[in-house]
């Protein structure tokens, strides 16, 4: 039987088997969308480093995998159909264990990653290809940076403690910079442009710290920025290059099927 969403399928253990890697907004939100689906079982991962993730739609195993072989094992004992990369852009660990596991298991791979961010007219970006690239791009001479790039990353910056640093994250920096002057700030977004400008003025900052993470959620201070003509050093992200890309969810939901039927016609 083929349903209204082009699988067929759709009772008892014919149920076609997802795995998501989770831990960003679209792949919360692609699984609200697939998880009312009846030919679908759906299952979603996270790393376990956010100490209260937002709660997700479907049943969720948190922690690494145990590398490509473990990663392997999970797809093959879970007998997995089809395998979702939805982590971070900056999750690149993860992402690089996904496309190697795919190959190695015939497991179909879909990435969903959102766009990055562009540079518009009154932005003023600095380029910075890595982390210790933004700590260099910061210069000699102290200034006040705003650190946004979370927590993971934040100890690079004691490389460089002539500045004074603005750090937020969603949960504590540990251990803390190992620099003299040094604010924190715990927050989860979305923030509002409104309360990003309030935030650069009360802490005079003259240079934000990003990734090009892309999305709306954390965009603000970008917007932010221009209006008060503050650099930006905006750290790229590295090229995803697996074989079936999708930039919003609604891109990913049609990908999904027909990966999904190509899993079917060959009976695997
Ligand atoms: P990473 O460096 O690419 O991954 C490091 C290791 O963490 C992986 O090798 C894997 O361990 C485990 N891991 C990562 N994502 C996982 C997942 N969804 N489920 C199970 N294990 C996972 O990743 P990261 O930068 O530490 O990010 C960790 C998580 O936070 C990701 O899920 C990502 O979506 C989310 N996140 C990251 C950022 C960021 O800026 N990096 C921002 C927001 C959210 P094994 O090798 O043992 O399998």
């Amino acid at each position: 039987m083929i349903d209204s969403h082009g699988v067929s399928g759709s009772s008892g253990l014919d149920k076609k088997r997802i795995l998501i890697l989770a831990g960003t907004t679209e792949a919360r939100q692609l699984a609200e969308r697939l998880t009312g689906r009846s030919d679908l079982s759906l299952n979603l991962s996270l790393a376990g480093r956010t100490e209260n993730p937002a709660s997700l739609a479907a049943p969720t195993r948190t922690g690494g995998f145990g590398g490509v072989d473990g990663l392997v094992a999970y797809l093959r004992d879970e007998q997995i159909d089809l395998l979702i990369d939805a982590t971070h852009p900056f999750a690149a660990r993860m992402s690089k264990n996904a496309i190697e596991a795919s190959t190695e298991t015939g497991v179909p791979l879909l990435r969903l990653e959102r766009p990055g961010w562009q540079p518009e007219p009154g932005d003023h970006w600095t380029s910075a290809s890595s982390i210790s690239d933004a700590v260099n791009a910061l210069g000699s001479a102290p200034r006040r940076v705003f650190l946004a790039i979370g927590r993971q990353e934040a100890n690079a910056f004691s490389a460089a403690p002539q500045h004074h640093y603005l750090v937020r994250s969603i949960d504590p920096v540990d251990p803390p910079l190992d620099v003299p002057n040094v604010e924190y700030l715990l927050a989860r977004g979305p923030f509002s442009v409104e309360a990003e400008e309030t935030l650069l003025r009360q802490h005079r900052i003259n240079v934000i710290v990003s990734k090009n993470s892309g999305g709306s959620a954390t965009q603000g201070k970008l917007f932010a920025a221009r209006k008060l003509g503050i650099e930006v050093v905006m750290v790229e992200r590295a090229q995803n290059v697996a074989p079936h890309r999708a930039y919003t969810v609604d891109d990913a939901l049609p990908l999904i099927n027909h990966l999904l039927a190509s899993v079917t016609k060959r009976g695997v």
